[in-house]
């Protein structure tokens, strides 16, 4: 016998509080649908994933539309300091390459959110929300039960019951592995450094001044790329907050740059296990020695970087983005299309799947959409929007790596 579809009022489960999974939070909870996150980690705090995030047209549009107004507000009065001119390209020598233009009708607005810092978001996306979101719950498995609802299991010994499952946990989703194992993202072979280097440091060590408020990316022809970009805060976090949501725990912070170096696993001269066990201070020593030959005025900056804030990470892309069989269980973000974060967009992709999500299941809780058809509407257009996206950061992160006449692994 078919099982019934029609869900009103509805309760939905989400599996991982990070961005895709938080601000479909937000979004439900300000529509009054009942929701629940369920977040592995202990804390709001400690995720390795780098420190300065981009924001596309569509991410901006996604957090704002999900975002109570004066949270957006403060996401907007936490943001980087926008400059006008772009992304920029050079070679080693700092000879200016490429520096490709990109429409925003919202580019001039004095409230334009382009970039943002990680932590500033993660604890604005949770303001509010301290009833929702439950940490420490790290999923374990799922069941269905003959009502054709979903019970979630933790490694804690608890369970969950809801109409609807969110899979919003990441690239490594334990839902995904349970249900669609063959599915993983696949290695690109590329290792990337993470560091963050405080911008007056980066300045008094001599970093030219077209550098200095852009986002550049260098593209050695030794193999090597680094990217370099600003976060400059437009207001302190913490005075922001108490302005405009007294209760969001904002951490103020300098000034500062992610930086980005990329190399071909195959470049490193050491196999993984040697390279991941590297720490903080060795992966900051390896990136000064592999620059060395490059413009004297980059030089300086790298011995800049705080070992604390360096970690390495394997880039991986899911491709091609497929929706998931129809049911209850419906994924989100990483866990469904994983992307280099060379594009800078997959954040902003899992806000758009929040976004989508938001609307239609607004539409469920209130009887005027089946669960079923409707979960089928969004994995079609996420499948589709998201294979772009994944498509032009795999681009963007060959394009950069191939210059060196490296190869890609098969992965
Ligand atoms: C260094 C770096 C820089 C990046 N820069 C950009 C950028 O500039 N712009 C951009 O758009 N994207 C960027 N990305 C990509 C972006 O971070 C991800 O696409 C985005 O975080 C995906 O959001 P998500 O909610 O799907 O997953 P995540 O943000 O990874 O959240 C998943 C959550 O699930 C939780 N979780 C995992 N397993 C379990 C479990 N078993 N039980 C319960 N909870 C669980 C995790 O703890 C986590 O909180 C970058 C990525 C990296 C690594």
């Amino acid at each position: 016998m078919a099982m019934p579809t029609s869900r009103s009022p509805l309760q939905v489960l989400v599996i991982g509080g990070g961005i895709g999974g938080l601000c479909l939070a937000q979004g439900l909870r300000q529509a009054g649908v009942e929701v629940s996150v369920f977040e592995r980690d202990g804390s709001a705090d400690g995720r390795r994933q780098g420190y300065r995030l981009r924001i596309s047209p569509e991410g901006e549009r996604g957090l704002l539309a999900c975002l109570p107004t004066a949270l957006g507000e403060l996401l907007s009065a936490t943001a980087n300091v926008r400059d006008d001119s772009g992304l920029v390209a050079y070679d080693e020598h700092l000879v200016e390459q490429w520096a490709p233009s990109f429409e925003d009708p919202r580019a001039d607005a004095p409230d334009k959110i382009d970039a943002v810092d990680r932590v500033t978001l993660r604890r604005i996306l949770l303001a509010g929300l301290e009833e929702v979101v439950r940490f420490g719950k790290n999923f374990r498995s799922l069941e269905r039960t003959a009502a054709g609802r979903v019970v979630a299991h933790f490694e804690d010994g608890s369970s969950a019951e809801g109409d609807v499952l969110i899979a919003a946990d990441g690239t490594n989703s334990r839902v995904r592995e349970q249900l669609r194992p063959w599915d993983r993202p696949r290695d690109l072979g590329i290792r990337t450094v993470f560091s963050r280097i405080p911008r007056a440091a980066a300045v008094a060590a001599g970093l030219p001044e077209a550098l200095q408020d852009r986002f550049s990316y260098v593209i050695g022809t030794d193999g090597h790329h680094l990217g370099l970009m600003p976060m400059t805060f437009r207001a302190r976090p913490s005075e922001a907050a108490a302005r405009l949501w007294p209760t969001a725990e904002l951490v103020d912070s300098d000034d500062y740059y992610m930086s980005v170096f990329n190399v071909h696993q195959a470049d490193l001269g050491m196999d993984d296990e040697a390279f991941f066990a590297l720490s903080g201070e060795q992966l900051c020593r390896l990136v000064v020695e592999r620059t060395s030959a490059w413009h004297p005025d980059l030089r300086g900056i790298f011995g800049h970087a705080l070992a604390d804030t360096t970690f390495a990470v394997a880039l991986r892309v899911t491709q091609p983005v497929q929706p998931w069989e129809a049911g209850p269980v419906v994924p989100l973000g990483d866990a469904v299309h994983t992307m280099p974060p060379s594009g800078g967009v997959g954040a902003n992709t899992a806000v758009r799947d929040a976004e989508a999500l938001t609307v239609l299941l607004t539409a469920v809780d209130r009887g005027e959409r089946e669960l079923d058809e409707a979960m089928a509407e969004y994995q079609k257009a996420m499948a589709e929007y998201a294979t772009q996206g994944a498509e032009m950061s795999l681009r963007i992160a060959q394009w950069s790596i191939r210059k060196a006449g490296a190869q890609e692994s098969a992965g």
